[in-house]
């Protein structure tokens, strides 16, 4: 029963990728199937305008082409009540079984709190092996702090979350530059004042990994 279960959410997660797109405008419509590098799959509710615009951004960032999913699924196997909150590596290996059908990397998004056994939270979890990963809006809110809500914060903070994340899917480690977006973010006010670029070391890092992947 079990494994029955395991492989529907495969299929609706190969499903979501690969069948359930979302609508770009203009341009953007033409050929894309063999040139998508990342598949930026929205898990449950993620508001499309901030879809749209990261996808924009990250396409801009890694020059790769971004195909945008949403998909529905239920993450109780991943939710753990004594915490109250979504183990965020169980969530990857479920994503790491649609990896190779949706292309090279993965970067699923939801919006409930995610940890790792050893911390208090994670804003993402990045697996470099299978080139998977996953962020967290829920703690990237103003309201969740009991703030007024702040779109383009939302928005810029993901940005770097996802950035920071992919980045990993890329071999890149934690940069001592504070200001680079894999520096790493123990907490909120240091994902504000980092940016969503890559640092000289990193940019250099980076380009070599792709330019090997090409
Ligand atoms: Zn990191
Ligand atoms: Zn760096």
């Amino acid at each position: 029963m079990k494994s029955v279960i395991f492989r529907a959410l495969i299929f609706l997660v190969i499903l979501g990728c690969s069948t359930n797109e979302f609508q770009y405008k203009g341009e953007k419509q033409e050929a894309r199937s063999k040139q998508e590098k990342i598949c930026l799959l929205a898990i449950n509710k993620v508001d499309s305008t901030l879809l749209e615009k990261l996808s924009t951004d990250l396409e801009k960032i890694f020059g790769q082409k971004i195909k945008v999913s949403q998909i529905s699924l239920d993450l109780e196997f991943a939710y753990n009540p004594e915490r109250k909150q979504y183990y965020s590596s169980a969530i990857l290996e479920k994503l790491r079984n649609a990896g190779s059908e949706v292309g090279e990397r993965v970067l699923g998004l939801v919006d409930v709190d995610l940890y790792v056994p050893d911390l208090n939270f994670v804003f993402g979890e990045a697996d470099v092996v299978e080139k998977m990963a996953v962020i967290s809006t829920k703690r990237l809110r103003q309201e969740y702090y009991g703030l007024p809500k702040d779109e383009e914060l939302l928005l810029d903070r993901t940005i770097k979350e996802s950035v920071h994340e992919l980045g990993h899917t890329y071999g890149l480690e934690h940069c001592p530059d504070s200001n680079c977006v894999m520096y790493f973010s123990n907490s909120l006010q240091d994902t504000d004042f980092k940016s969503s670029s890559f640092c000289e070391s990193c940019k250099r890092k980076l380009m070599l990994v792709k330019r090997l992947e090409d």
